[in-house]
């Protein structure tokens, strides 16, 4: 699922191809993603311009004249692709399709259709539900050890489902809470409220470190995620920990042990990160060894040529 650096590598390349472009026509699938995109949503898009392309989280603000910001979420497998020429044939699982005045489209693409797709007026966004809601993004607003160590008092949730919880940070997925833990040398299985306030400061450095070198590498990618040239995020390679079940830390040579916390997977070094600090043992079963994944990738397809290198930040 794409997390802050995904959707941060999505938006630096759609701030650098899109903004200033007009759009002449949408044209929607008609299906319902997480909620049902807008049936007006062609004829309001219609003729705008796209001024800025913000984040907050995972969400994307893609911010057009007349005052009015297309909200996007990528969900668990969308993708935004951009199109200077159009590809010979077309792809599946195509929700939403914008022509752009002097040629090039933007599509949406999203498989398992989680994404979510709003146009609000600009002055509303902070009303908008699903914005209104979240804590401040970590890359924009890096946390404060002391002000993490003040949320956490009493709270008796682990310290990664703390990370993961959106009302507070936002952004932080599931690999990059094992990261960002691993890092900081904090067990994923330690209650929040337990963690010191010496670790929360490590924590609070980890948090944007870990998160902008993702971006730089254009973030990590499992099955589904893509940048805007559907290609590959090249995190991968750095990961600490996660996807790393069995596999010597790469710090103290131990192996990697994954549990499984509110049904995701959790990788931590038990020496590195203290195996002994663990909550109740009983309510964290060590799960069977993970199933090669199967078939998210959906069909492949050509990628799109960049107009222009420098698009790249390597
Ligand atoms: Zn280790």
């Amino acid at each position: 699922m794409p997390e802050l650096p995904e959707v941060e590598t999505v938006r630096r390349a759609l701030a650098q191809h899109v903004l200033g472009r007009t759009i002449a026509s949408v044209q929607l699938s008609g299906l319902k993603l997480r909620a049902a995109v807008a049936r007006d949503l062609p004829r309001r898009l219609a003729g705008r311009t796209f001024r800025a392309a913000r984040r907050h989280g995972k969400y994307l603000l893609l911010d057009l004249d007349a005052g009015q910001t297309l909200i996007s979420h990528l969900g668990m497998s969308g993708r935004w692709l951009y199109w200077p020429e159009l590809p010979a044939e077309t792809v599946p699982h195509l929700h939403v399709r914008v022509r752009f005045r002097g040629g090039g489209e933007l599509w949406f693409q999203d498989p398992r259709r989680f994404g979510l797709l709003r146009l609000v007026p600009t002055a509303a966004l902070a009303r908008d539900p699903a914005l209104r809601i979240l804590g401040p993004d970590p890359l924009a607003q890096p946390p404060e050890g002391d002000r993490l160590h003040a949320l956490a008092h009493g709270v008796k949730v682990e310290v990664k489902t703390f990370l993961m919880d959106q009302r507070r940070i936002a952004g932080i997925g599931n690999i990059y809470a094992s990261e960002i833990l691993f890092r900081a040398g904090v067990g994923p299985r330690r209650r929040a409220g337990r963690v010191s306030r010496a670790q929360w400061d490590a924590i609070a450095r980890e948090i944007p470190a870990v998160l902008g070198a993702a971006a730089e590498r254009m973030g990590t990618t499992f099955s589904m995620y893509r940048t805007l040239w559907n290609e590959p995020g090249t995190y991968g390679d750095q990961l600490m920990v996660y996807d790393r079940a069995g596999q010597p830390c790469r710090r103290c040579g131990t192996p990697i042990r994954r549990v499984v916390q509110g049904q995701r997977s959790t990788y931590f070094c038990p020496s590195c990160q203290g195996a002994g600090r663990a909550g109740t043992p009983t309510r964290h079963r060590v799960p069977p060894p993970e199933k090669p994944r199967k078939g998210h990738r959906g069909r492949e397809f050509p990628r799109p040529d960049r107009p222009r290198a420098s698009c790249r930040t390597r």
